[in-house]
């Protein structure tokens, strides 16, 4: 069934932040039950194939993805740098785990690698990136917090979600 999806990124954050108690409750039953996760991995699919990730590119701007080892060594050798180089220029560490690296970020424009909507290493962009949303496939021991940062991001995950709260039945 398509529903009507929610892609302004103002309303999407508002609400998001309105919501996150509510939706980390929510998060919280989902994941203490074996297959919790798959009615919202359905409806997340389906909100998928309605919304252009190119004319949103919101994680790009707000996200910052964690970068391994393997994601500098591709990157590395798609743009005939070193590891090291891609490491010092395109990286640093995470505010939250500074043993990790993250994306480096432009104040006004997200992701170093962004120019408009586009990421111009797409095709060697790290993990993290291409596994984004993953709203069905939260990282072993991720914070529900963190998912529900995206609730307030991502207008996939937050259409999905909301959706699966009505599917469930959950907060009547
Ligand atoms: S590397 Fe590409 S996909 Fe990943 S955050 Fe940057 S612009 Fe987005
Ligand atoms: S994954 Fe979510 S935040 Fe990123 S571009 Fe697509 S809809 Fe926007």
């Amino acid at each position: 069934m398509l529903e009507r999806v929610l892609t302004d990124l103002v309303q999407i954050r508002e609400l998001g932040l309105e919501k996150v108690n509510d939706n980390m409750e929510f998060h919280r039953r989902l994941a203490s039950r074996p297959h919790g996760m798959e009615p919202l991995q359905r409806i997340a699919d389906e909100v998928a194939r309605q919304i252009d990730c190119l004319a949103c590119a919101n994680c790009c701007r707000r996200a910052l993805p964690p970068v391994t080892r393997r994601d500098m060594a591709r990157l590395a050798r798609h743009f005939g740098m070193t590891a090291r180089e891609v490491r010092e220029k395109y990286t640093c560490p995470d505010d939250e785990s500074p043993k990790r690296r993250v994306l480096r970020t432009r104040y006004d424009s997200g992701c170093v690698f962004l120019s408009g909507n586009l990421c111009v290493a797409y095709s060697v962009r790290p993990k993290a990136c291409s596994d984004f949303p993953r709203i069905h496939r939260p990282a072993p021991g991720a914070p529900v917090s963190r998912l529900c940062r995206w609730t307030s991001l991502c207008p996939i995950v937050y259409n999905a979600v909301e959706q699966c709260k009505e599917a469930t039945g959950f907060g009547l």
